[in-house]
């Protein structure tokens, strides 16, 4: 089969990317590279330097699908920022749905967020929980997962929505590094690096069981092998919402506690307020992806989610 995939020079675009190429599929990466690396391209990808609002200039029907990553992530910046999430993930994804159309290119993987729900009422968090936004982060991608719904209804898409909760780890060549670093676990390696000084544990006072924030992680290669298994879920005219996450919470107070065994460095932490917009626990329910795409991740353990992590951490200083 031959995919396009967008945003395949970031995080989690190059990981899926690399599972394609080794299940034996043809893949172009389409990147403008704002925010990815021309080296996370995985080798035996083409690649685009360009903007999914181009799409349409080269777009045709020889692709079978399209996975969409390419996007703009940060929650505070977009709080900030915010005509810059609607111009790139609601306006890019809008034109990039349009040129799927008229090259008839009818089946998409999206690539979407925890961030559509907000605060939840309950968790675990199933997929038909009430979607309201607390950053327009989550608002962009909620519009586009509507956009979607409407596409497949109105055009027949075949479509898949994979709502992230905390990716994390690495494989192979490929991890999280984006710059500035906002992310937990990269900065509290950066910290066992002796590249900061401290991490700062943003609220203590949360209504958890040590009063830090409660988070779903999952590894990202377990999250890459949902794509492929969510490539044939979806009927012609279908849009499937699906969460991917472990269903198992862990706090700030115990990510910082695993870093040390796995990097075996003190790593100090000190308290300092609370981010803005961050719900106290977010954990999610996976059954739909285990019943729908029949997803079955293998790589749960917060401990070894942190040693690849921390591998790839390691390599990448060198490196630099
Ligand atoms: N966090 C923290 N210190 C940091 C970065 C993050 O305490 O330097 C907390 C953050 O408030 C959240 C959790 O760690 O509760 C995970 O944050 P991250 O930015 O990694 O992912 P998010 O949950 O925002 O998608």
């Amino acid at each position: 089969m031959k995919y396009l995939v967008t945003g395949g020079a970031g995080y989690v675009g190059s990981v899926v990317a690399q599972h394609l190429l080794e299940a034996g599929h043809e893949v172009t990466v389409l990147d403008n590279l704002s925010t990815g690396f021309r080296a996370g391209v995985p080798a035996g990808a083409a690649f685009v330097e360009g903007d999914i609002r181009d799409a349409a200039k080269w777009l045709d029907d020889s692709y079978d699908a399209v996975l969409h990553f390419a996007a703009s992530s940060q929650v505070g910046e977009s709080v900030v920022k915010p005509e810059k999430y609607w111009e790139n993930n609601v306006g890019g994804s809008m034109a990039l749905i349009g040129a799927m159309r008229a090259a008839g290119v009818r089946r998409l993987v999206f690539s979407s967020t925890a961030a559509t729900y907000g605060e939840p009422e309950q968790v675990p968090i199933v997929e038909s929980a009430r979607t309201e936004p607390t950053n327009p982060y989550g608002a962009t991608k909620l519009a586009v997962d509507h956009m979607i719904t409407s596409e497949a209804t109105a055009h027949g898409l075949a479509a898949v929505s994979l709502r992230y909760f905390n990716v994390a780890g690495a494989y192979g060549a490929f991890g999280e590094r984006h710059d500035p670093e906002s992310h937990l676990i990269p900065l509290v390696l950066q910290v066992a690096q002796g590249r900061r000084e401290a991490v700062s544990i943003f609220g203590d006072d949360y209504p958890t069981p040590d009063g830090t924030c409660v988070r779903d992680y999952i590894h990202v290669a377990d999250l890459a092998e949902a794509h492929l298994l969510a490539l044939k879920a979806a009927a012609p005219g279908e849009h499937l919402i699906c969460n991917l996450g472990n269903g198992s919470g862990f706090s700030v107070r115990e990510v910082v506690e695993t870093a040390r065994q796995v990097t075996g460095h003190p790593i100090p932490a000190v308290v300092a307020p609370r981010r803005g917009g961050d719900p106290a626990v977010l954990v999610a329910s996976a059954a739909a992806a285990r019943e729908r795409l029949g997803w079955n991740p293998s790589r749960a353990d917060l401990k070894g989610i942190v040693a690849d992590a921390w591998e790839f951490a390691q390599k990448t200083a060198e490196e630099e």
